[in-house]
């Protein structure tokens, strides 16, 4: 079979390998789409979980089942699967508590074992969540991020009414904007510098949009007062850029609560005042992965709440996913995938 494999020195390979073995627990899966992520940049500059190379990343995949193991009973050859790729050891302290997504022995497919970019791959059964059958594969290979942002606003903890701002309209941004509106986000203004991007925000529910790349850290803020009535109760920073991650704490209102969603360089510190913290009584939390909700995000996609399909603007074939990711770099997509 064909497989993009992701070399140390960033070079990008699609060759012929092998086709993987299942074992008793596992289904091989044909992939149908799988959606390209900051999290598969990172991987290709080395700066991100992966522990050697080379690697086939690909973590949003949405595939249809070819065969199963003797002990697998959840899916049948034929079904569309969307695969939960993150796995989290079951026993520890984190799992316990029922925060897989902490798991000190937590691996992912498409990061530390073979992923979505490729025409198979085998994964757990109990990874899989079986879609309608009409249902569109390249929305299924959504429910990865979906799941994620989903959990964002849980940590958010946002409730009708919470005047709210998501900074970065990318395809995370806009589908934390669509959920954020169906948990009762009002008013919900999103901050993007590309108009294209704006435009979707609108069509997808933000009742206000906002270009930052004109205007002072202060004009921001004074504008996002003037639409929020005094300032957000819940800011999602989620463009992962650091002058975004800047701004964030003057966007809030006091007892209001800010989300680092967007995935900033390890290495980026920011200037935080504790008295701020204190004094505003102000909330600043974290999202990571998508722990126990992929169900939800399936219910959101199957209803057609949250809509991913205008979202998605690149195609690639898997031999011209290097073009893929260089697209996604230079900022051209909204939501790219690769289809095998
Ligand atoms: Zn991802
Ligand atoms: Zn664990």
């Amino acid at each position: 079979m064909r497989a993009a494999l992701f070399y140390a020195d960033q070079s990008i390979s699609v060759q012929d390998v092998p086709e993987p073995k299942i074992n008793a627990d596992e289904a091989l899966l044909r992939v149908e789409a799988c959606g390209v992520c900051g999290t598969d940049l990172r991987i290709q500059s080395g700066d991100f979980l992966a522990e050697c190379y080379p690697v086939l990343p690909g973590h949003e995949i949405a595939a249809r089942v070819e065969a199963v193991g003797d002990e697998v009973s959840n899916v049948r050859p034929g079904d569309l699967v969307a695969v939960n790729p993150n796995m989290a050891c079951g026993q520890c302290y984190a799992c316990l508590r029922g925060k897989p997504h902490l798991c000190p022995e937590m691996r992912a497919i498409g990061v530390q074992l073979p992923g979505g970019f490729a025409e198979k791959l085998a994964a757990p059964a109990r990874q899989l969540l079986v879609m309608p059958v009409n249902f569109p594969p390249e929305a299924t290979a959504l429910l990865e991020p979906t799941s994620c942002c989903l959990h964002g606003i849980d940590q958010a903890g946002l409730t009708p009414g919470d005047p709210t701002v998501i900074t970065g309209g990318g395809s995370i941004g806009l589908i934390l904007l669509q959920i954020a509106k169906h948990a009762g986000a009002a008013p919900l203004v999103l901050v993007e510098p590309i108009e294209r991007k704006r435009q979707l925000a609108e069509t997808l529910g933000a009742d206000a949009t906002i270009d930052p790349s004109s205007l002072s850290a202060e004009t921001l803020a004074r504008r996002v007062r003037e639409l929020t009535d005094g300032g957000a109760q819940v800011v999602i920073e989620a463009s992962g850029h650091p002058a975004s991650a800047a701004t964030v704490l003057d966007l809030v209102r006091s007892g209001g609560t800010v989300l680092f969603f967007g995935v900033q360089a390890p290495q980026f510190e920011l200037d935080i005042k504790p008295f701020d913290i204190y004094h505003r009584e102000l909330t600043i939390t974290g999202a990571y992965t998508n722990p126990l909700t992929d169900s939800r995000a399936r219910s959101l996609l199957v209803t057609g709440r949250v809509q991913v399909l205008p979202l998605i603007t690149h195609r690639y074939a898997l031999d011209n996913i290097a073009s893929a990711l260089e697209a996604v770099r230079r900022g051209e997509t909204v939501k790219a995938v690769v289809i095998p």
